[in-house]
Formats: C-alpha cells, sequence, structure tokens
C-alpha cells in the first residue's frame, strides 16, 4: 500500500482525507503518525503558497509524499481580510463570537451583493523529488447580518449561503460536505493524488 501524509493535527479532516481515499490502495497517515512534530511557520501570501511551504516542509523532512491545505474567509469589502489570517484575525485566542461580531460591524452599512463573502481552501501535495501540486475549492456567500447556527466551526455561524437560504452553520454537515471549499478542493485532489502515487 502506498503511504500519504496528511500535514494537519485536525482529526475532522484527516477523517475526510481518508474517507475519500478509501478503495485507491492509498494509506493516509498524519504527520504525527509518521513522526513528524515539528512547527512550520505560515510564511506565504496566499492559501497556495502557505499550503506548498507545510506540504514541502515535511516531504523533505519524511522523505515521503505529503498533502498539507490552507483556508480561510474573504470579504471582498474588507479586501478580502481575514484571508489567510483568517486563524490569527484579532489574535489566536479571541473567541469567533467576538471575531464574528466584528466583522459584522465592519459591514454595517453595507447591503445586498456587496456583502460577498467566500471560504477558500487550497490543497497542496507534494514529493519529495520536487512534484508540487495544487488545488483549490471555494464556497460562496453573504456575510449575514446576524450570527445563526451551532453547526460548523469558525466563520461559518455569519456566512450566509444563498443556495441554501440559511448560514454555513445551520447546514447539516453533510451539506456543507457536498458544497464546501475543503470538499471541492479535496475531490480534485482526489484525482492528482491517484495519478501521481498510483
Ligand atoms: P486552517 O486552514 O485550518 O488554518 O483554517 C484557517 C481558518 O479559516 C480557521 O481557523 C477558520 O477561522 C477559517 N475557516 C476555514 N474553513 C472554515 C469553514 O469551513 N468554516 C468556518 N471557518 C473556516
Amino acid at each position: 500500500m502506498k503511504k500519504l501524509i496528511f500535514a494537519t493535527g485536525n482529526e475532522g479532516k484527516m477523517r475526510e482525507v481518508r474517507e475519500m481515499l478509501e478503495g485507491t490502495g492509498i494509506e493516509c497517515i498524519s504527520m504525527k503518525e509518521a513522526g513528524f512534530d515539528g512547527e512550520v511557520d505560515e510564511t506565504g501570501t496566499t492559501f497556495e503558497e502557505n499550503a506548498l511551504i507545510k506540504a514541502r516542509t515535511v516531504a523533505k523532512a519524511l522523505n515521503l509524499p505529503v498533502l498539507a491545505d490552507d483556508s480561510g474567509l474573504e470579504v471582498d469589502y474588507l479586501d478580502k481580510a481575514p484571508g489567510i489570517y483568517s486563524a490569527r484575525f484579532m489574535g489566536h485566542d479571541t473567541s469567533y463570537t467576538i471575531k464574528n461580531q466584528a466583522i459584522i460591524d465592519k459591514l454595517e452599512g453595507v447591503e445586498g451583493n456587496d456583502r460577498s463573502a467566500r471560504f477558500v481552501c487550497a490543497m497542496a501535495l507534494a514529493l519529495p523529488d520536487g512534484t508540487e501540486v495544487t488545488t483549490r475549492g471555494t464556497m460562496e456567500g453573504l456575510i449575514a447580518k446576524k450570527i445563526k447556527g451551532t453547526n460548523g466551526f469558525g466563520y461559518d455561524p455569519i456566512v450566509y449561503i444563498p443556495e441554501f437560504g440559511m448560514c454555513s452553520a445551520e447546514l447539516a454537515p453533510e451539506q456543507k460536505n457536498a458544497i464546501s471549499h475543503r470538499g471541492k478542493a479535496l475531490r480534485a485532489m482526489k484525482d492528482e493524488i491517484v495519478k501521481v502515487l498510483a
């Protein structure tokens, strides 16, 4: 069985990737299980760069193929902020109730499509021989005027998805996976993984 390392400490993401690779003959292992416990600084200026930096660093350290991701929320009215700084926005330890309310407040008086926003996910695959592939998925929405819903995490309670008529945090997990930025980037990456590793 071919081995693929996923550079994440997030159990939920790990499960999604394992499920996706079922039946492909590729075994997915977390970087910790593979013996990498270092930190990788996200010094890139795009989602793709940050995902690539992570994948490349771990691939070199372990001499194995590595998959990594980077994601965040782009708000058009805020010049695409918080973007790659989504996790760091207002400080790592600030609650999402505070972060989400701050974004709603910044959009006070902004109406309709001027509230456009999207979740973005970039996935990167890096091989020890220098082969590199990236994919991107997005989920388009509008910044809601009120925090709503308890599913999901992070910015889900303020991203209204017109297609469903509700906020991302009100979607069932299967509904969100079917249309999410991560789901789309992952499905595109599956084809690349199978091509490169098979
Ligand atoms: P990372 O890619 O795991 O570093 O995530 C970056 C940050 O983007 C998260 O901490 C969240 O703030 C935000 N984010 C990414 N994807 C989602 C999502 O599906 N829902 C809500 N917030 C998200």
